[in-house]
């Protein structure tokens, strides 16, 4: 049949899942909610009026994020997870081979997918040794490129490293010459790193985008949000569908946003186990473990794919990069809870033991 043009090598996100015992491959957080925010999510759930388009509720939620941040309400607007978020973005700017989006490679590895699908032009910063990120380098690749939309994310998945705010800083005060804009992805920003949401008030190009998926465990929701100046959402916003949010993730995203505060001590429990797991595979001869600030650590080890079918094997699930560049030989590692952590830590040292 006669599809869009070049709907055939548009590039596929691989997100055939399978339920490990212990899955530590999508960086999710491996607890349910807390009890006493399942318990009002439910009891809010059962007075919903599914009869009625959401409204009321995007208004609600938005306001809250707006005041904990001390922004207007119009300067949030709220997707199906970021990844909705960040796809209206490229959106945006993109919509043809002329409208330029630079991101840093490796990254994650949806922008490729959203430059596409924006029909934008992909522009990729080749990221430095142990993926670090060289300043000048990357705003002169924007600047090179007349570039409409810069990207950042902070910490860096699947790398897990993050960038200083004084660096974004430099970045978006340099690119906003060109009046390129400037995304800042904080999918990991409760383990680390520091929020860019305070440039919103002096530069006029920042967007932070942030999501409900990683450290607020509600991934099955799909929600995020997005921060920028009155303009810029104004503008975004064209892209999204009237009543694009449903009711049931929106009431339950605003219950998890008011109690945020039970989230902290699983967060805390999350950052201590990666800098205890960090610690452990570091004994480990052979394996190579890099920084990172987020729910997950990123190692190398030479036998990476034949340890990752041993790990199968015992049903615990780990994410691998196949042939990607500069990701060859390895292996991401989310953080679960420490008892599973325990548990897999066992399997690696046996496996590198045994090796
Ligand atoms: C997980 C992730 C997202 C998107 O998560 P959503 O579930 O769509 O909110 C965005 N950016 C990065 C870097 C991620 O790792």
């Amino acid at each position: 049949m006669r599809y869009r043009k070049d709907l055939e090598k548009m590039p596929s996100y691989d997100g055939s899942e399978r339920d490990y015992r212990i899955k530590i491959n999508a960086n999710e957080c491996n607890l349910r909610l807390p009890p006493l925010v399942e318990e009002r999510v439910m009891a809010r759930l059962s007075r919903v009026a599914l009869n009625r388009y959401p409204n009321y509720e995007y208004e609600s939620l938005r306001e809250q994020i707006a005041q904990n941040l001390s922004v207007d309400a119009d300067q949030i607007l709220i997707g199906n997870g970021s990844s909705e978020i960040i796809e209206k973005i490229f959106n945006a700017f993109g919509g043809s081979n002329d409208n330029k989006i630079v991101y840093p490679q490796p990254s994650f590895s949806m922008y490729k997918i959203y430059a596409k699908a924006a029909e934008a032009k992909a522009i990729e910063y080749e990221l430095e040794e142990n993926y670090k990120m060289k300043v000048e380098k990357y705003i002169k690749t924007v600047k090179r490129e007349k570039a409409n939309l810069a990207v950042i994310c902070n910490p860096n998945n699947p790398t897990g490293n993050k960038i200083s705010l004084e660096e974004i800083e430099e970045i978006a005060k340099e690119v906003k010459k060109i009046e390129c804009a400037l995304l800042i992805d904080e999918a990991y920003i409760e383990f680390g790193g520091e929020t860019a949401v305070e440039l919103i008030k002096r530069y006029e190009n920042v967007i932070v985008a942030r999501t409900f998926s990683k450290a607020y465990g509600l991934a099955g929701a799909r929600v995020g949000y997005m921060i920028a100046n009155r303009e810029v959402t104004k503008m975004i916003e064209k892209t999204y569908m009237p009543y694009h949010m449903n009711k049931l993730s929106l009431v339950t995203a605003e219950i998890v946003y008011q109690m945020r505060e039970e989230y902290e001590p699983r967060i805390e429990m999350m950052i201590e186990e990666r800098k205890r797991m960090s610690e452990e595979l570091k004994k480990e001869k052979g394996i190579k473990v890099y920084e990172s600030e987020t729910n997950f650590v990123l190692i190398r080890y030479e036998k990476a794919e034949e340890l990752k079918k041993y790990l199968e094997e015992l049903n615990i699930g780990v994410r691998s990069f196949g042939k990607t560049a500069r990701l060859e030989k390895c292996i991401r590692l989310t953080m679960g809870t420490p008892a599973e952590n325990e548990e897999w830590l066992r399997a690696i040292k046996k496996y590198v033991k045994e090796k």
